[in-house]
């Protein structure tokens, strides 16, 4: 309770310094390579946990970004480029990610990785939000804009597990997504971003990437450990994020040194 309450405070906190920051236009603009992450865009039924992007604020996202960043798939967001670069993810595999996300990322040619619960294809969320079926999931695996990937069985905090809970989650769930896609799934997101080094080790030895934890690509990043900023925030929170100021705010209220120079 109240490390929700020190959580809730610090976001109010972040919010209010990055939209102060947008109206004063101090932000810089993006330099770095970023992840960001989409749960639902434009769904009309339920309420995915109020992460939810309507598509005209989507479409809007992806304009900004396309003129900062050049849209790429995840694992080259890990290698400089000329221009910065943005990799999109979208967490849960929401069946609006092939109705409403998809047509809006083909207009901007943008690649993007969906990570399914493999028990939850053809299901429903507990707030009523239909999930990609198994229709979907193949038809997903075999567009070339998508890479589909594993977000486990079940959406458990994987910390909290013994190790053989942990290996169903994570290798029998991505041999149950291969089955059904007919292809390698090589990629991994950790349910709320939770994970020990013990979890770590068995995503290491199954996966080939894998999300973690907020903040953008600001120097050498564990490919098993990627950072990723949350999209459905409003725009001049994301805007702030990518600028690397959100991070460096962050790191400074965990204690951790700053050296005063923007990391690179
Ligand atoms: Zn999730």
């Amino acid at each position: 309770m109240l490390g929700d309450l020190l959580g809730a405070a610090k976001r109010a906190g972040w919010r209010a310094c990055a939209e102060a920051d947008a109206r004063a236009k101090v932000g810089t603009p993006a330099t770095q390579n970023a992840v960001l992450m989409y749960h639902s865009v434009g769904g009309r039924e339920g309420n995915a946990g109020g992460r939810r992007l309507d598509e005209a604020a989507f479409r809007a996202q992806l304009a900004w970004l396309d003129t900062h960043y050049e849209f790429v798939d995840l694992p080259a967001a890990l290698d400089a480029g000329s221009t910065p670069r943005v990799a999109l993810t979208f967490d849960d595999g929401y069946r609006d990610f092939r109705s409403r996300a998809l047509p809006i990322l083909r207009e901007f040619d943008a690649p993007a990785t969906v990570f399914v619960i493999a028990d939850r294809i053809g299901g429903r969320s507990d707030n009523g939000v239909p999930y990609l079926d198994a229709e979907d999931v193949a038809a997903l695996a075999a567009d070339d804009l998508v890479t589909v990937g594993n977000h486990t069985r079940t959406h458990p905090h994987l910390d909290r597990l013994d190790p053989d809970a942990v290996r169903a989650e994570v290798v029998d769930a991505r041999a149950e997504l291969e089955a059904r896609v007919g292809r390698d799934v090589t990629r991994f997101c950790y349910p709320y971003g939770d994970c020990s080094p013990a979890v770590v080790d068995v995503v290491r030895e199954s996966h080939d990437y894998a999300t973690a934890g907020d903040g953008i690509l600001a120097g050498p990043t564990d490919p098993h450990l990627i950072p990723r900023v949350d999209g459905s925030h409003p725009q001049a929170v994301v805007r702030w994020e990518l600028t690397g100021a959100a991070e460096r705010l962050r790191r400074a209220v965990r204690g951790e040194a700053l050296s005063g120079q923007p990391e690179t």
